[in-house]
C-alpha cells in the first residue's frame, strides 16, 4: 500500500465537474473543448491514462497527469468462470480497501444484441448486517466516492474492448458490496456521470439501484433520479422475520419500504423489483408465498426470486429449484410477475461480497484454491 501524500491523493478526474474542469483549462490558455474533450476520453475506455488521450498536446497530457489522478483503482485480480461469461474484479483502492465487482455477459439470440450486466460496489462493507450476506457479515469499511464506483464501470471497459461497441446493451446495476442509498450523495452523483451523454453515457433505464430499504433516499431517489430503476431488497414478507434477515428493518418496516417502493412508481411509472433470497426452511413456506403475493399485488412492481448462494458464516442453503418453482407458481397464481433469477458465477461465489471474504484469507495476489478458478493478474 503507498502513503498518500501529505496534501492526500490527487481528485480523480472521473468524478471532476465539466465547470471545474474548463477552469482548469482556462487557467492554461485553453479552450473549453478540452475539458469535454478529456471527460469523454477518460469515459470511453480506449486509454489506459492521460498519456493515451492522443487528440490532445503532449504537454497537456503530461499536466493532467500531475493534477488528476486517472483511476481510483490501484489494482484489480479477475476470477473467471461459465467459460468466461461471468468474471468477478476485486479492485484495491489507494488506502488498501478492497472491493468487488461482477461482470456478466449474454450472448445476443436471433435479432437481440449482446449484452452485459455489471454489478458494482457503493460501499466498502456494509453496515446493514444482514446474516445471509458476505458483506453483512464482513462488517462496515467506509462510503466510496463517486469516481470510485464510475471507476469499477471504466475499469471494465478498458479491460473488455467488445464493450465499446455502439450497439452492445450495458446495464449497471448497485448490487454488490455496500448499501448505495447509506451513501446516497456519491452514489446519486455517480448515477449522474455513467449516465451523462457527454461522458460513460449509459441510458437511465440501464441503471439499477438495489436498497434495502432506506425510506428517505428511496423518496430522494424518486424525486432526483426518476427515470433509474429501483430494486428493493425484501426477502421476507412479514416483519418478525425481516427483522432478523434485514436488519434495517426494525427502523424502517416492510409497510414503511414497500410505501415508498408504491410512492416511487406512481411517480416515475417505472415497474419496482422485489428482490426475494430463497432461503431453505427460512423464509420459503407457501404462507410466505402468499403473503408476498398480498404485498406485491396491486401496484406497479414484479417478485425477483433468487436462491441462496451459501456463505461460510450462515447455516443456511438456497431452496432447491423445485421449492422455487412451487413459490413462483403462488405467486403467479396471484397474478403477480415472477422471475427467478439465474445462479450466475455460483462457483466464483459472485454474490455480494462473497470472493473477497474468501480472499482476505489469502494475499491479495495468490491463486484461488478451486481448481475450475482462473486467477488472472490485470
Ligand atoms: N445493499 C443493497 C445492494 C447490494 S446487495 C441491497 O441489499 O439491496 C445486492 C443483492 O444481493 C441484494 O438483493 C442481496 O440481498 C443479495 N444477496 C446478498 N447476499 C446474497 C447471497 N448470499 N445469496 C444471494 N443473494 C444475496
Ligand atoms: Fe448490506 Fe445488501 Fe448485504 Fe444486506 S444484502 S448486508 S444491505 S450489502
Amino acid at each position: 500500500m503507498t502513503e498518500p501524500s501529505p496534501a492526500g491523493p490527487l481528485p480523480a478526474i472521473s468524478e471532476a465537474a465539466t465547470d471545474e474542469l474548463v477552469a482548469w483549462f482556462a487557467d492554461r490558455g485553453e479552450p473549453a473543448y478540452r475539458a469535454r474533450q478529456v471527460l469523454a476520453g477518460v469515459a470511453a475506455g480506449r486509454a489506459n491514462g492521460f498519456v493515451e488521450l492522443t487528440d490532445l498536446p503532449l504537454r497537456l497530457r503530461a499536466e493532467l497527469g500531475e493534477a488528476f489522478r486517472f483511476s481510483t483503482i490501484d489494482a484489480s485480480h479477475v476470477v473467471a468462470t461459465d467459460g468466461g461469461q461471468t468474471e468477478k474484479a476485486v479492485h484495491e483502492l489507494a488506502d488498501g480497501q478492497r472491493i468487488e465487482s461482477v461482470f456478466m455477459q449474454y450472448p445476443g439470440r436471433g435479432a437481440s444484441a449482446p449484452r452485459t450486466t455489471i454489478c458494482i460496489s457503493s460501499q466498502a462493507g456494509c453496515a446493514v448486517g444482514c446474516p445471509f450476506c458476505a458483506t453483512g457479515q464482513g462488517g462496515f469499511g467506509r462510503h466510496l466516492s463517486a469516481a470510485e464506483i464510475v471507476d469499477q464501470v471504466l475499469w471494465w471497459r478498458r479491460s473488455r474492448a467488445g464493450l465499446l461497441d455502439p450497439e452492445h446493451h450495458l446495464n449497471v446495476v448497485f448490487m454488490g458490496m455496500g448499501e448505495p442509498l447509506h451513501n446516497a450523495d456519491p452514489v446519486f452523483q455517480a448515477v449522474r456521470i455513467l449516465n451523462d451523454p457527454q461522458r460513460v453515457g449509459i441510458g437511465a433505464r440501464h441503471l439499477t439501484v438495489s436498497t434495502s430499504g432506506v425510506v428517505p433516499a428511496m423518496d430522494r431517489m424518486a424525486d432526483e433520479l426518476p427515470q433509474v430503476n429501483l430494486a428493493i431488497s425484501l426477502h421476507a414478507a412479514h416483519d418478525e422475520l425481516r427483522d432478523e434477515l434485514v436488519p434495517i428493518n426494525r427502523k424502517w418496516p416492510i409497510s414503511a419500504v414497500l410505501g415508498a417502493g408504491r410512492r416511487f412508481a406512481d411517480r416515475t411509472r417505472r415497474r419496482v423489483s422485489l428482490e426475494y433470497v430463497m432461503i431453505d426452511g427460512i423464509n420459503d413456506a407457501p404462507l410466505e408465498a402468499q403473503r408476498l403475493a398480498d404485498l406485491a399485488r396491486g401496484w406497479l412492481c414484479h417478485v425477483n426470486l433468487i436462491p441462496l448462494n451459501p456463505t461460510p458464516a450462515a447455516p443456511w442453503s438456497g431452496t432447491p429449484r423445485p421449492g422455487i418453482d412451487r413459490f413462483a407458481a403462488i405467486l403467479r397464481g396471484a397474478g403477480v410477475a415472477t422471475t427467478v433469477r439465474d445462479t450466475r458465477g455460483r462457483s466464483i461465489e459472485a454474490a455480494c461480497g462473497q470472493l473477497h471474504a474468501q480472499l482476505s484469507r489469502r494475499a491479495l495476489g495468490s491463486r484461488v484454491a478451486s481448481p475450475e478458478l482462473v486467477m488472472v493478474e490485470a
